[in-house]
């Protein structure tokens, strides 16, 4: 029977945006691939924050059924499933009296882990009822690089879930962690190696061009992101390749014209299997 691994994502986009090349290959190699997205809701009474990123999605109140319908075809474009977990995203997050947790867009990168107690009990809530750690040969999750909140959240809230199930069942609960792009191209987080990656070992997967390729034509199903993030879908396009061909020329690959690339995870043990990984599994 083939293997059967877990990306977890914050957003609808994380996942491809983050790994769609590595997921190409890992489909290809026989993998079963399974994307859960938490933060799928839809909000409602909107703030004027979440009014302001609707504009620039282009879409309105069915702003969420758009990203999920968006979501399955990117992963359908990869031989991926999806799961969808419903939670809201920060942006429609309430306070008790009604008012918005967030009303500024830097305020998303800018707030603690423990001001969003209660979302964390949510998340954990979510995971450890939906999904069976155990049954999968692999969970990735966000290493939450650019410290967006939702990220963060989703990060450590999958790290307790794998505790509870590696202890309930006696068992090894292997975290596989990624980087957050297009995060890590902004470059505004330099200290993410030494406080999100500490004590992490970086492992790596060799990738070619028709990996990335197919991660891009999944990444442009994202149209309403695009939007958002990029000021075109060349941009995406650019940075994107432009960021395979930057870790060739690191990885010393035989140079960019090859098409070849390391892909970069991370894990706590050196000696833990990690799928088409160099070190194999
Ligand atoms: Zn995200």
């Amino acid at each position: 029977m083939s293997q059967h691994v877990l990306f977890i994502s914050a957003h609808l986009d994380d996942a491809i945006l983050s790994c769609g090349d590595y997921i190409d290959a890992l489909v290809h190699n026989n993998y079963r691939v399974t994307i859960a997205t938490v933060f799928t809701g839809m909000g409602t009474e909107l703030s004027m924050l979440a009014r302001i990123l609707h504009k620039k999605f282009g879409l309105g109140m069915d702003t969420m059924d758009v990203r999920r319908e968006e979501d399955i075809h990117a992963a359908k474009a990869l031989g991926a499933s999806v799961l969808h977990l419903n939670l809201l995203e920060c942006i429609y997050r309430k306070n008790k009296d009604g008012s918005p947790v967030y009303s500024k867009l830097n305020e998303l990168f800018n707030t603690e882990v423990r001001t969003e107690h209660q979302v964390m009990e949510e998340i954990v809530s979510v995971l450890s009822s939906q999904i069976q750690f155990e049954n999968y040969d692999g969970i990735y999750v966000p290493l939450g690089i650019g410290r967006h909140i939702d990220h963060c959240l989703v990060r450590q809230a999958a790290e307790r879930c794998g505790l509870r199930a590696g202890n309930s069942t006696g068992g090894h609960i292997r975290l596989i962690y990624y980087e957050d792009l297009p995060y890590l191209c902004f470059n505004n987080d330099l200290t993410w190696r030494t406080e999100l990656a500490a004590g992490l070992i970086e492992r790596s997967v060799k990738l070619g061009r028709s990996n990335l390729t197919a991660k891009l034509n999944a990444a442009l199903k994202y149209g309403s992101q695009i939007s958002l993030l990029w000021t075109s879908r060349f941009s995406m396009l650019r940075q994107m390749a432009e960021h395979a061909r930057g870790a060739a020329r690191q990885s010393k690959l035989q140079g960019p014209e090859s098409g070849n690339y390391f892909f970069r995870v991370y894990t706590a043990d050196a000696n833990e299997p990690v799928p088409l990984s160099e070190s194999g599994t």
